[in-house]
């Protein structure tokens, strides 16, 4: 049992590490590659998700720039329009003021007057939008455009715009008061309906002779429509892909410009719709003017890819226009740029795992092999130990086989001293045979023995005859030799199950069990005669006198040994060296 259990651990200390390690560092290493895996998933599930989040930022970004500089562009407007007006009348001022200076001393006012408004006629832009004009402080028209010619000549210091300001008069306290300045009113336009009238700049410039003013002025939206052009050109030109342009429509569902889709530029688009007849500019102009703008998606040609795609559209109003600037993404090239991205976390991911298996082959490696030279150490010392406990075991085994022998002696030797005691106890120490002790034990037993079992048995008793003489004539010492003797002879005529004892100086019992009558009758006088006819070196004769009862059915110990005494005492009455039996008193 113990060896048993000996070899179960040196067992599990040899090969458990074999085990128990490579199954932790694959646990382990299975953990790591589950959590691996679960990341992969979830990044390829965020990837298109993300995406679409970038290329929406992206998309947001890029709007906001555009109407950015869009605002820019307007913020510059009134400085450009006043740059523009004021180079032109300064100009238009140094031709006039030459005219004059080089020919007043040799014409008439009136002829220099017609020499400068004869050589600034010609200066026009804008299609002849915009012109120089001379009034004088009376608001004598001396230079107007060739659209109101038929004005020259007439004052028009009453002229009102469409606010109801009387312009001309404005500009005439202007020149008389600083010499020059710009001024923001409304004025008709050529090839338009004389009763519109637009928003313009003007700045006009104190001549210093004919209480002139020379002037030009430029219509707002012409500048406005000019710096809109270059903006465009810009917007246009910014774009990274062929798929990211932008487009301008105005809040009517004009389409007032595109990087990919000249082909609707000044149409109205309101009803436009794509192959799914879905009406997505409405929902421009929805998103557009909506406090929280959302995302038009709608199938529009690719011009990367020539084809019909998902988009995704952003549309934002610019303020204080009727602009609104979109833009947008297309789904395909998202959806080959995620494939893209996937394949590239697939790689990665396989590489990880590739990684993490040689890791984890490296970590077994060496933890089996580190385990193994502690298991094959803790073998030797468990070998060491269950040897030393092996010789302990057996020195201590000896030891136990050696008590075990002595005890045995001993207990031997001690039962011999017993049986010793118990022999002396009960032996009479002159003849060797059973003393009276033994004796009255014997009999009570036998007479138990009889009344249980209902046998029989005979007692005998001898008392030998003159003793007393035998001491007086030749002394106690050869009365001793021939008590000896005596028991000898006596002896020699019994079985081995009667028991001899001497109860007495030289009285003597024996109990003769399962024996009758005849045959107690029969041992008695034997011995009585092999005593009779023994001659001692000594005494040379002696007689024994007997007395012999048979047990009576539940006789006591007292009364049995009564009944042999008086026998006896009967034989020695009637002579000696004779048997006597005892009366069976039951029959008396
Ligand atoms: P009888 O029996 O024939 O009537 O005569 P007796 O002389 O034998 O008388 P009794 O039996 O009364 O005698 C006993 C004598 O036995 C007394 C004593 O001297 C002797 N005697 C008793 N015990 C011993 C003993 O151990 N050794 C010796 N030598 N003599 C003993
Ligand atoms: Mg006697
Ligand atoms: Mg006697």
């Amino acid at each position: 049992m113990k060896t048993f259990i000996d070899k179960n651990l040196v067992r599990i200390i040899a090969f458990g590490p074999f085990i128990f390690i490579p199954f932790v560092v694959i646990l382990i290493s299975s953990l790591v590659v589950y959590q691996n895996q679960r990341q992969y998933k979830y990044s390829i599930n965020d990837l298109e998700s993300s995406y679409i989040k970038t290329q929406k930022s992206l998309t947001i970004a890029r709007v906001d720039s555009a109407i950015k500089l869009v605002e820019y562009q307007h913020s510059i407007t009134e400085k450009m329009l006043q740059a523009k007006v004021k180079s032109r009348v300064d100009s238009a001022y140094l031709i006039a003021k030459n005219i004059y200076e080089q020919n007043k001393n040799f014409h008439s006012p009136k002829e220099i007057q017609k020499m400068i408004t004869d050589s600034l006629r010609p200066l026009i832009w804008n299609g002849g939008e915009s012109f120089i004009f001379i009034l004088d402080f009376n608001g004598v028209f001396y230079l107007a455009p060739s659209y109101l010619k038929y004005l020259e000549g007439e004052s028009i210091l009453n002229f009102q715009d469409a606010t109801g300001r009387y312009v001309i008069r404005e500009e005439i306290a202007l020149a008389k008061r600083s010499g020059s300045g710009y001024l923001w009113d409304t004025f008709t336009r050529p090839k338009y309906n004389p009763k519109t009238q637009f928003k313009q700049l003007a700045y006009i410039k104190n001549f210093g002779a004919f209480n002139w003013y020379i002037g030009s002025a430029e219509y707002l939206d012409t500048t406005t429509k000019e710096i809109e052009k270059s903006t465009l050109e810009v917007m246009n030109n910014s774009t990274v892909s062929d798929s990211e342009y932008f487009f301008v429509l105005d809040q009517g569902g004009n389409f007032i410009a595109s990087g990919k889709n000249p082909d609707l530029v000044g149409k109205n688009i309101l009803t436009l719709k794509d192959i799914d007849s879905k009406k997505f500019i409405q929902e421009f102009l929805n998103s557009a003017n909506s406090n929280h703008p959302y995302w038009i998606t709608y199938k529009w040609k690719n011009p990367a890819s020539q084809r019909i795609e998902l988009k995704y559209t952003h549309v934002k109003r610019v303020p204080h226009s009727t602009w609104i600037i979109g833009s947008g993404f297309y789904m395909e090239a998202c959806n080959k740029i995620i494939a893209v991205k996937k394949k590239e976390l697939y790689q990665a991911n396989q590489q990880q795992l590739r990684n993490i298996i040689s890791l984890s082959a490296i970590i077994l490696l060496i933890s089996v092999i580190i385990s193994s030279m502690i298991s094959k150490m803790i073998q030797r010392r468990f070998a060491k130990y269950s040897k030393m406990i092996k010789g302990k075991n057996n020195e201590l085994i000896a030891l136990n086989l050696g008590l075990e022998d002595t005890i045995k002696e001993r207990t031997t030797q001690l039962n011999e001293a017993y049986k010793k005691m118990e022999k002396i106890a009960v032996t009479d120490t002159l003849t060797n045979i059973y003393n009276r002790y033994y004796f009255n034990d014997a009999l009570q037993n036998e007479i138990h023995r009889a009344a249980r079992y209902n046998s029989f048995f005979s007692l005998l008793m001898f008392d030998i005859d003159h003793f007393k003489m035998v001491n007086d004539t030749y002394g106690h010492d050869v009365g001793d030799q021939v008590l000896v003797t005596v028991v000898t002879l006596a002896a020699s005529c019994l079985r081995e199950s009667d028991i001899f004892a001497r109860v007495g100086g030289e009285e003597f019992m024996i109990i003769l069990p399962q024996t009758s009558l005849n045959f107690a009758i029969e041992i008695g006088e034997r011995i009585r005669r092999t005593i009779d006819d023994y001659t001692f070196n000594t005494i040379g004769h002696t007689t024994i006198s007997l007395g012999l009862v048979v047990y009576e059915a539940n006789e006591t110990f007292e009364r049995i040994l009564k009944r042999v005494d008086m026998a006896l005492y009967e034989a020695k009455n009637n002579g000696r060296n004779q048997l006597a039996i005892g009366m069976d008193m039951n029959h008396d």
